[in-house]
């Protein structure tokens, strides 16, 4: 398949979104829309960000694609467009570059997102980078810098499963452990919290952050954000029950540090707290208190274990140290 035809083979025959007026075949993309615009890209490469021995071309668009729409909702934006710029490398197959854009599909066609357009080179390695665009209304969008003192901290969902998943999916006899299955779809496919996150459109203030590194980095990043301290307490903080068929210390360190459950971690004022419940209800999103936030000199996370409070560091995946 040459580039033309392969183009062909992703572009839609039709567009989900009314505000779009021209996406694949031009220059670039038109659309118009009345309301604060949001944008975010991320780029994923092969054996850094995911491995052919973990993840099916399927999983691999799934997955990239979800990470940015789970930006979108960290934003408190409505996902609507993505462009897709990819690095083929000769030795991939294009059948299996075409599932990774059926993956991208899967999860775009579930937020009625259109893909406008992208580039198509070869190279090296493969590389896929993603750009999304969302909008949200005035007043909307959703910062790390709105945490004040007294705000309770939430997030969504259990924590720990994606890292589960893949320590699972390097295992021989995974199917021995516990909802396997489970925790490999959550690594493979995660569910970003888009229509919670336009749930919280109710309420005039929200710090919001998604859990791409851990919540132990995000909190930090709310932290330093908002100058104040969160203090979590970890007997609050949700895991799944077959998570404790794990090590203590592979607990912990998932819950904290594994990252990649693309949950969201955010502050409310506590007299938004029922109504933050009620939207979960709606949304059918688990949603659990996890700690409170305080004034302080200086941004810190601290975590509340056997009465004893600790500092909770970032410890997440840094790729420029
Ligand atoms: P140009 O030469 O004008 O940059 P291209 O020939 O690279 O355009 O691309 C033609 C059309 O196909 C454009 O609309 C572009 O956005 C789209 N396109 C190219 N590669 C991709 C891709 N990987 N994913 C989505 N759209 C793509
Ligand atoms: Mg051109």
């Amino acid at each position: 398949m040459d580039e033309f035809s392969f183009i062909d083979s992703i572009k839609q025959s039709y567009y989900k979104q009314a505000a779009l007026k021209r996406g694949i075949g031009d220059d670039a993309a038109v659309f118009h829309i009345d309301e604060d615009i949001v944008a975010a890209t991320d780029t994923f490469v092969e054996d850094i960000h995911f491995s052919r021995s973990t993840m099916q071309p399927f999983h691999i668009g799934y997955r990239a694609l979800a990470a940015n729409i789970s930006d979108m909702a960290a934003m408190g934006a409505r996902p609507m467009f993505y462009l897709v710029s990819i690095v083929i490398p000769t030795k991939w197959p294009m059948e299996e570059i075409s599932a990774i854009f059926s993956g991208m599909d899967a999860i775009a066609s579930q937020y009625q997102m259109d893909l406008i357009g992208g580039d198509t080179v070869s190279g090296k390695e493969l590389a896929i980078s993603i750009t999304v665009i969302g909008s949200v209304p005035d007043n909307r969008a959703r910062y790390r810098h709105d945490a004040k003192s007294g705000d309770i901290v939430f997030v969504t969902g259990t924590l720990g499963d994606s890292q589960a998943g893949l320590y699972l999916l390097s295992k021989e006899n995974a199917s021995v452990f516990k909802d396997a299955d489970y925790f490999i779809l959550r690594h493979r496919m995660p569910a970003p919290r888009v229509e919670f996150s336009l749930g919280l459109q109710k309420l005039n203030r929200v710090s919001l952050n998604d859990v791409s590194d851990g919540i132990a980095n995000e909190a930090n990043e709310i932290a330093e954000a908002s100058s104040k301290a969160i203090v979590l307490y970890d007997d609050l903080i949700p895991i799944h029950s077959s998570l404790q068929q794990f090590p203590k210390e592979h607990q912990f360190q998932w819950k904290y540090f594994g990252g990649e459950d693309f949950e969201l971690i955010g502050t409310v004022p506590e007299k938004d707290w029922p109504l933050v419940q009620e939207i979960a209800d709606n949304t059918k999103t688990k949603v659990t208190k996890i700690g409170m936030v305080f004034e302080s000199e200086e941004p810190r996370v601290y975590y509340i274990k056997n009465n004893k409070k600790q500092k909770l560091y970032k410890h997440g995946y840094k790729h420029l140290k």
